[in-house]
């Protein structure tokens, strides 16, 4: 057991490795510094928590210690970069479920004693911290459905969806109301646990109604509600690290929300509300593939030609890039090209893959330098003067609805305008459409060839030919 003070300093200095490992991650340059920060931090709350605060139950502590670290050890070096979003997501899951669990042993834990306005205090801090815990969880579970394609991404939409939402709200307060009557009384279980339910229903429904193509605004609003959660729950505990992690993971989280929506031009309360991409018109399965002309092929040796003739060339990475695993050879390419003098620079949509970043770090990790990586804000205009986009795996980053088609359900997100440029050419496995299942007017313009197959084979070929 270490003092009391030896606990606060550890906490301080953990939360300032926090808030330098945010600062590491908001630079590629620096991310991997700030990952050793927030390992850091992390380790030493650990401890400073395991020898400072836990006073009995050490045997069974360090049990679920080994259990726990161990599952997430395994799951972690498994999985796929392509799950990667539906790991963090039931990451997510994971918290809020930890927030309503420890908010329950603490209400039924005898030994906790408040009276008057500190039992009321903790009484609200308990209820606020289940009920995020319980919306985190349950919405997190549905993402990760959605994510991992066990539920459709189509958006449900209960009529009277915003009545129905409104009233679970106006009940989550009524029942708050008489759990802090009936605590008073020595009671309250009931209404804590009605509240629970209204709050699973609420995440399952709030995430069920939103459409493919919102999914990211989803992911990153789940992450902030678990640092809220967790800062709740520090509250009700009176553990200051803990407010102070869930409040930097909520306001990072929050802030990540706004950049999502922001580039994907939407407002957050109407994602939130649920429904868009509902408007009908142009969603087609990704089997029917609604035919609107021909489209043209290309080879591999072609393409090989037309990239060697360019002078400027745009990279526009997209999800199917993961599948396939084909940033290793996309880099690889890359050079050959730049070593003969063509400038090759990339184009990276916010909500490109399936996850905020996604499309960095699988360039950071084939070595793919920092410096010709380019933020869609960044190059968009230059797209008249490429001449030839390589489109790898992307579909709904560069579909023309988004921006000609007021009833797409992609309607107004800003996308890659590669077709401004002189050839773009895609590289799929099939005239499938992506994420939003949105059909891509990009495939059959004049100036787009098609380079079907996976997308590593394909470069493959395309590299040999170079
Ligand atoms: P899309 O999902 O729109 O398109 C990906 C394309 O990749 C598909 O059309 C698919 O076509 C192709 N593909 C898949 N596997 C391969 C392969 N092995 N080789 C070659 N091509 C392949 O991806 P985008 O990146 O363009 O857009 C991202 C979408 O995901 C957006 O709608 C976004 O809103 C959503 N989203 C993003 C999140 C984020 O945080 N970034 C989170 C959740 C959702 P085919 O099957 O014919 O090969």
């Amino acid at each position: 057991m270490i003092s009391a003070g030896i606990v606060t300093v550890s906490y301080i200095a953990a939360t300032i490795l926090f808030i330098l490992a945010l600062g590491g991650l908001s630079n590629q340059e620096t991310a991997r510094r700030g990952n050793w920060y927030g390992i850091s931090g992390m380790t030493l709350a650990l401890l400073a928590t395991v020898f400072g605060v836990v006073t009995n139950n050490y045997v069974e502590l360090m049990a679920a210690l080994v259990v726990g670290g161990s599952i997430g050890l395994l799951l972690a070096k498994r999985v796929q970069m392509t799950e990667m979003p539906e790991l963090v997501a039931i990451l997510h899951s994971l918290v809020g479920l930890a927030a309503v669990m420890v908010g329950y042993a603490n209400f039924m834990d005898a030994s906790v004693h408040f009276t008057g306005v500190d039992l009321t205090i903790h009484d609200i801090e308990t209820y606020l911290g289940i009920l995020i815990g319980a919306v985190t969880f349950s919405g997190s579970v549905i993402a990760f459905g959605k994510l991992s394609g066990r539920i459709g991404g189509k958006p449900l939409t209960l009529p009277g969806r915003h009545l129905f939402n409104l009233g679970l709200l106006i009940a989550a307060i009524w029942f708050g109301r008489e759990f802090v009557i009936q605590s008073a009384a020595g009671g309250g279980l009931t209404p804590l646990m009605i509240m629970t339910g209204i709050a699973l229903i609420f995440g399952i429904h709030m995430v069920m109604a939103i459409g493919g193509a919102d999914m990211p605004v989803v992911i990153s609003m789940l992450n902030s509600y678990s640092g809220w959660a967790a800062s709740a729950t520090g509250f009700m505990l009176n553990n200051d690290l803990l407010i102070v992690t869930g409040a930097l993971v909520g306001s990072s989280g929050a802030i990540l929300s706004y950049i999502m929506c922001r580039a994907m031009n939407r407002k957050f309360l109407s994602v939130i509300a649920g429904g868009f991409g509902t408007a009908g018109g142009t969603t087609v399965s990704s089997e029917s593939g609604e035919e609107q002309g021909e489209v043209v092929a290309i080879g591999a040796d072609e393409t090989a030609e037309l990239l060697l003739n360019a002078k400027e060339v745009m990279i526009i990475p997209g999800y199917g890039m993961a599948v396939a695993q084909a940033q290793h050879i996309v880099f690889e390419i890359t050079s050959s090209l730049r070593a003969k003098g063509v400038n090759v620079r990339f184009g990276i949509h916010p909500v490109a893959g399936r996850m905020p970043g996604h499309m960095n770090v699988l360039l950071a990790e084939a070595k793919v330098p920092y410096d010709i990586v380019y933020e869609m804000d960044e190059i968009n205009e230059d797209f008249p003067d490429v001449d030839v986009s390589v489109v790898i795996g992307a579909n709904d980053i560069v579909n023309p609805s988004a921006l000609d088609e007021p009833n797409s359900p992609i309607a107004g997100m800003p996308v890659l305008e590669c077709w401004k440029g002189r050839t773009s050419i895609v590289l799929k496995r099939s005239m499938a459409t992506g994420y939003a299942g949105v059909q891509n007017p990009l495939f059959f313009k004049e100036n787009t060839r098609m380079l079907f197959g996976d997308a590593k084979e394909t470069l493959e070929a395309v590299y040999k030919a170079l």
